[in-house]
């Protein structure tokens, strides 16, 4: 044994970019869209709705 579940991690958080509200990693210095560099923290599901 020794394994671990944690597959399901990657995306559980994301950065909203107050300015033009492009989700970023939470690792994002920067928006990847406009540059700004203030975010909002959202939790996301991992199931997106729309597509
Ligand atoms: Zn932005």
């Amino acid at each position: 044994m020794g394994k671990f579940p944690i597959a399901d991690r990657k995306m559980l958080e994301v950065k909203i970019c107050l300015k033009c509200k492009a989700r970023n990693p939470l690792n994002a210095k920067r928006c990847r869209k406009c540059g700004y560099t203030k975010f909002r923290r959202k939790k996301v599901k991992r199931k997106e709705a729309g597509k």
